[in-house]
């Protein structure tokens, strides 16, 4: 349920991402190479008709993968939801799902502004990230932004930059902040944040703010 709001999913987790993010606690997936074919989930999804209200494709990036709009539209035959988990980097994929009504929901990965983003996630797809954000807004998709929060990498004032970017670009829907939470192995290897974040932290610029876990 805490996957996708108020349903019942499966995720579908595709291996290989277009970005390094330090706090990524998915190493082995976002390295490796999958273990499992498109027909194989598909048969496995078959046998959960009417057990299961939706799947969400999260990862690594899938939207990177191979003919992900085809084995989307697929999901979407068996009639269950789809939720897309993404990074933003592939807008014309976004574009693609958006404009065949493939996704009924999305999360959105803000990693940061401009400023940070090389530094947090080792790629320069912040435009990518700036085009999805825009298609999504002008969409009549729900769907939520989201923020990982490392005191090695963020600090308040960048979350409030964050916000005033959201307002200026007209978001109007819920912006949750995440605490990264140690216990895993991560890409760059991190310690504990330090920090813990309440609404009441953050000045938002009146955007709707909620700080998960
Ligand atoms: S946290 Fe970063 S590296 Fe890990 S899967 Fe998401 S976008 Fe890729």
């Amino acid at each position: 349920m805490l996957d996708y709001p108020g349903k019942t999913a499966c995720i579908v987790w595709f291996a290989g991402c277009n970005m390094a993010c330090s706090y990524c606690y998915n190493p082995d997936i976002v390295t490796s190479k999958g273990q499992m074919t498109y027909d194989e989930v598909l048969t496995f999804l078959e046998k959960r008709k009417g057990l299961l209200d939706a799947v969400v494709l999260s990862g690594g990036e899938s939207t990177r993968a191979k003919e992900i709009v085809e084995f989307t539209k697929r999901i979407k035959n068996l009639g269950f939801l789809v939720k897309l988990d993404t990074n933003g980097s592939m807008p014309h994929i976004v574009d693609e799902m958006l404009g065949m009504k493939l996704i009924d929901y999305v999360a959105l990965d803000f990693k940061s502004l401009l400023g940070n983003f090389y530094r947090i996630t080792k790629s320069k797809l912040f435009s990518r990230f700036e085009i999805v954000l825009k298609r999504l807004i002008e969409s009549d998709v729900a769907f939520e932004v989201r923020t990982t929060f490392h005191d090695s990498v963020l600090c308040v004032s960048d979350l409030e930059e964050m916000c005033k970017y959201l307002v200026g670009k007209k978001y109007q829907g819920n912006y949750y902040i995440q605490h990264y939470f140690n216990g895993s192995k991560t890409i760059g290897s991190l310690n504990d944040s330090h920090v813990r974040l309440e609404d009441k932290s953050i000045e938002s610029f009146g955007l709707k703010v909620e700080i998960r876990n």
